[in-house]
C-alpha cells in the first residue's frame, strides 16, 4: 500500500512497529490524534442496536463522543461506576458489544483492576477498549491483563514534548487488520514529520517517565502534608482509593497529580500565583502544565442545582514535566501562601 499516503508511510510504519513492541501488541494503528484513534475504533466495532459501556469518569471529550455522537447512531450507552465488578457485572446485557474505560482516569487517577475486567468481560463476549495514556506502556502494559484493544494519545507521553498531536491503537494482528480497513476509509493519518517526533521522542520515554514518575510521586506526597488542600489524588498514596490495584499493577504511578483546594475560587487563585507550570490542559510533555479543573470543565446544570459534583469545584490538575523537582516544589508551597 505504498501507492499513496493515506495507506502506507515508511516513517508511520516505523512508529507503529516500535509502538506496538513497548506494548507487546501485535501490531498499531498511528493516527491524528487520540479522539480519531477513539472514534475509528468505535466505529468499526458498534452497530446500531449495539450497547456500549463506559466508565462514569473519562476524558470528557470521550464522554462527549459516546453519550452525543454515538447515540445518535441507535447505539446504546450504560455507564459504569468506577472501580466497581458489581456495576461492571450488572450492567452487561445481551447486546453489549464494548466496555471502554480509561486506567488511571482523567482527573482523579483512578486505577481499574484490569485482570479481573478482561476476565468478567470475556466470559460474557464483550470487547475491552483501554485508554491507558495516563499511564504509558512503561508504567502499565494492559494487553499482559487481558485486555483486547489499548489506546493512547501520543500528544502526551508518547511524543512526550507538547509539540505533536497523534494517537494510537494497539491490539492484536486481526483486530488492527479490520480497523486499518475502516481507517483507511475515514482518513485520520498522521503525516511523516509528526511520525518523525513521536519515534524522537519514543528515544528518551523511559527517561522521561522515570522522571515524571519521581517528580510527580515527591511532589505528591509534599501536598498531602499541606493543610490548605483538603484531598490530594495521586495512585500512590495511601488515601487514594486504589492505592492497593494500583501498586499491584503499575510499575510507577505517572506524572499527573490532582488536588482539592475547596473552591473554584481558591483553585483559580492558586494557579495564578505559580510562576513555572503553564496554564494548559495538556499532560505528559516537557513544560508542566495546570488548569483549574472545574473552570476548564464546567460543571453541568444538574450539578450545580443537586449540588453533587463529579468534579470538586476546587479541583486543580497539575501534570509534571521535567523541570528541577525542588523548583516545582518551592513554587507550589508559595502559591499555597498566597491563598
Ligand atoms: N484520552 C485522554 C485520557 C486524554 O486526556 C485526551 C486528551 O486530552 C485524549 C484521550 C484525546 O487525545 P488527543 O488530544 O490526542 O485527541
Amino acid at each position: 500500500r505504498e501507492e499513496y499516503a493515506r495507506y502506507h508511510n515508511p516513517t508511520r510504519a516505523v512508529a507503529e512497529r516500535k509502538l506496538a513492541d513497548l506494548e507487546g501488541a501485535d501490531d498499531a494503528i498511528v493516527c491524528s490524534s487520540g479522539m480519531y484513534a477513539l472514534t475509528v475504533t468505535l466505529l468499526r466495532i458498534l452497530k446500531p442496536g449495539d450497547h456500549l459501556l463506559i466508565l462514569d469518569e473519562m476524558y470528557h471529550r470521550s464522554q462527549d463522543l459516546c453519550a452525543s455522537v454515538l447515540t445518535k447512531f441507535g447505539i446504546e450507552i450504560s455507564v459504569v461506576k468506577n472501580s466497581n465488578l458489581d456495576s461492571l457485572r450488572s450492567s452487561i446485557k445481551e447486546n453489549t458489544r464494548i466496555f471502554l474505560f480509561e486506567t488511571p482516569t482523567n482527573p482523579h487517577l483512578y486505577v481499574q483492576d484490569l485482570e479481573s475486567i478482561a476476565a468478567l468481560c470475556k466470559g460474557r463476549k464483550v470487547k475491552t477498549i483501554v485508554d491507558a495514556t495516563f499511564a504509558s506502556p512503561i508504567n502499565l502494559l494492559p494487553l499482559k491483563f487481558g485486555i483486547d484493544i489499548v489506546i493512547h494519545s501520543c500528544t502526551k507521553y508518547l511524543a512526550g514534548h507538547n509539540d505533536v498531536m497523534a494517537g494510537v491503537i494497539l491490539s492484536r494482528r486481526s483486530i488492527i487488520e479490520s480497523i486499518r480497513e475502516l481507517h483507511f476509509t475515514i482518513g485520520g493519518t498522521l503525516d511523516a514529520h509528526s511520525s518523525y517526533l513521536l519515534i524522537r521522542g519514543l528515544k528518551t520515554l523511559p527517561l522521561r517517565i522515570a522522571h515524571q514518575n519521581a517528580s510527580a510521586e515527591s511532589i505528591a506526597n509534599f501536598l498531602a502534608a499541606q493543610p490548605e488542600i483538603k484531598k490530594v489524588f495521586y495512585p500512590s498514596l495511601p488515601s487514594h482509593p486504589n492505592a492497593e490495584i494500583a501498586k499491584r499493577q503499575m510499575s510507577g504511578f505517572g506524572g499527573v497529580i490532582s488536588f482539592d483546594l475547596g473552591s473554584a475560587d481558591r483553585a483559580k487563585k492558586f494557579v495564578d500565583a505559580l510562576s513555572i507550570p503553564y496554564i494548559a490542559p495538556s499532560l505528559g510533555g516537557a513544560e508542566s502544565l495546570v488548569i483549574p479543573y472545574s473552570i476548564v470543565v464546567p460543571p453541568t446544570h444538574e450539578e450545580i442545582e443537586s449540588g453533587n459534583f463529579n468534579i470538586e469545584p476546587g479541583l486543580v490538575r497539575l501534570s509534571v514535566g521535567f523541570e528541577d523537582v525542588k523548583d516545582l516544589t518551592e513554587d507550589l508551597a508559595h502559591a499555597l501562601q498566597a491563598l
